[in-house]
This record gives C-alpha cells, sequence and structure tokens, in this order.
C-alpha cells in the first residue's frame, strides 16, 4: 500500500484536510502532518529562526507550529523511519490559480514534497462547500498514481469546482493564467485609532484563456496544472546576456 504524508495551509483542524484524509482511507497508509493555524499564504518559507514543536492530536494527526513547507520537512525527516512514497496537499478552502501558485502555501507543501524527492500533488477547491467532490477526485488519481510518468522535478497542482460530483463536466490538463495586478490595500482603523492595511482581495483575470486554469474550473471542469520550479525566464537569456555590453 502507497505511503501517503498529507499536509495543507489552512491549519490541522482545517475540513478540507479530514475531507482530504476521510477520501484516501481505503487507498493508502496516511500520515498527516500540519500547520497548528491558518498559514494561507505562506508560500515556500521555512522557520530558521527558532525550534518547531511536534505535536500529536487525539485523532492522530500532527500538528506543528510552523509553516506548511515545515510540516512537509518534519512529516518526511521527522520520528518516523519509513519515508512516504507522495505528497498531497489540501484540500484547501478556494481557488489556487494562476500566480497564485507563487504565494499559495497548498502549492509550497506539495513543492516540499516534490523537493525531497516524492511525488507531489496539491488539491484546491475552488469555494467552501463540496470538499467531497474534491476528495473523490483525489482518491481517483491516487488510484492511478501508479500510471503516472512525469518528468523530474514536476509537481500537478490540481483545482476543482465547488459543485457536487455530478455536476462535474470532465477533466482538463492546463497551462496557469494570470492575475492583473494585485490591487490597493484596504485601510482599516485599529482600536487606538491607528491605520492598519489590509491586503485586497485578488485581481481580476488578465489571461484567462481558453487553455488556462481559469478557464477550465470556470467551464465547470477540473484543472490539472503540472508545475516545475525553474522560474528561469528562457527567451530572457540573450536579452541579459546582450544587455550586459554595458560591461565591455
Ligand atoms: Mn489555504
Amino acid at each position: 500500500m502507497r505511503r501517503l504524508l498529507l499536509s495543507n495551509d489552512d491549519g490541522v483542524y482545517a475540513p478540507g484536510l479530514r475531507a482530504l484524509h476521510d477520501a484516501l482511507l481505503s487507498h493508502a497508509n496516511m500520515r498527516v502532518v500540519a500547520p497548528d493555524r491558518d498559514r494561507s499564504g505562506a508560500s515556500n518559507s521555512l522557520t530558521l529562526s527558532r525550534p518547531l514543536s511536534l505535536t500529536a492530536l487525539d485523532n492522530g494527526f500532527y500538528s506543528v507550529d510552523g509553516t506548511p513547507a515545515d510540516c512537509v520537512y518534519l512529516g518526511v525527516h521527522g520520528v518516523w523511519d519509513e519515508k512516504p512514497d507522495l505528497v498531497i496537499s489540501g484540500i484547501n478552502h478556494g481557488s489556487n490559480l494562476g500566480d497564485d501558485v507563487l504565494y499559495s502555501g497548498t502549492v509550497a507543501a506539495a513543492m516540499e514534497g516534490r523537493n525531497l524527492g516524492m511525488t507531489a500533488i496539491a488539491m484546491s477547491l475552488c469555494g467552501e462547500r463540496h470538499f467531497a467532490t474534491a476528495g473523490r477526485v483525489a482518491a481517483t488519481l491516487i488510484g492511478a498514481a501508479d500510471q503516472l510518468s512525469l518528468p523530474p522535478r514536476t509537481l500537478l497542482n490540481v483545482n476543482v469546482p465547488d459543485v457536487p460530483w455530478e455536476e462535474i463536466k470532465g477533466v482538463k490538463v492546463t497551462r496557469l493564467g494570470y492575475r492583473g495586478p494585485a490591487e490597493k490595500p484596504l485601510p482599516v482603523k485599529d482600536p487606538r485609532g491607528r491605520t492598519r492595511y489590509w491586503i485586497a482581495p485578488v485581481a481580476a483575470n488578465a489571461d484567462d484563456g481558453e487553455d488556462t486554469d481559469f478557464a477550465a474550473v470556470e467551464a465547470g471542469f477540473v484543472s490539472i496544472t503540472p508545475l516545475q520550479t525553474d522560474l528561469t525566464r528562457h527567451p530572457a537569456l540573450n536579452d541579459v546576456q546582450d544587455w550586459l555590453d554595458v560591461f565591455a
């Protein structure tokens, strides 16, 4: 049986994590290691300034006072002898589309698994109601994981429309779209009259073309985007090389 490591960024008590666990019960041996609170937006950050606590909870899950990447790192190299085969992160409460993947703790947990040599999948529900639908998608993917052959250093980013299973139109392989530039922060007064700022809601889509993750979920399809972590802008290499003539 496969050995799965489950994590998330919404925290160890999040309903999406429980839904993922319950959906995969018959498919794998599972170890669940997740942040002790909501760490959405934590990206790939690791806690380097203090030691981490790994706490066993009554339900068998483990809680860590750190980030999603910390959790996956500890879930692999912590107190266990056997390494997991696969890491699956989620089910996130809300979509992770386009450039969201750069900020997402859900994607980061999967990325940390990939960095540690495991097959890695990030699961997000584009809403907060039908976690069972995303759980069923996860179970199908995990059940077929043996047949998946990917280039090295690849992870899968999966977004599921927030509808009952019967209303899912199908599954599409997609590329990431793009959001527009961020909106202005929202100022609020704290109880002492000082101005604080909320990071604004996400911007409107700048690229949600037909082959994107945005378009797929909008049309009712599950979106699966293979991701790499090489951010090198290859077409720009020559531009920068030419510019370096300033040193000549
Ligand atoms: Mn989250």
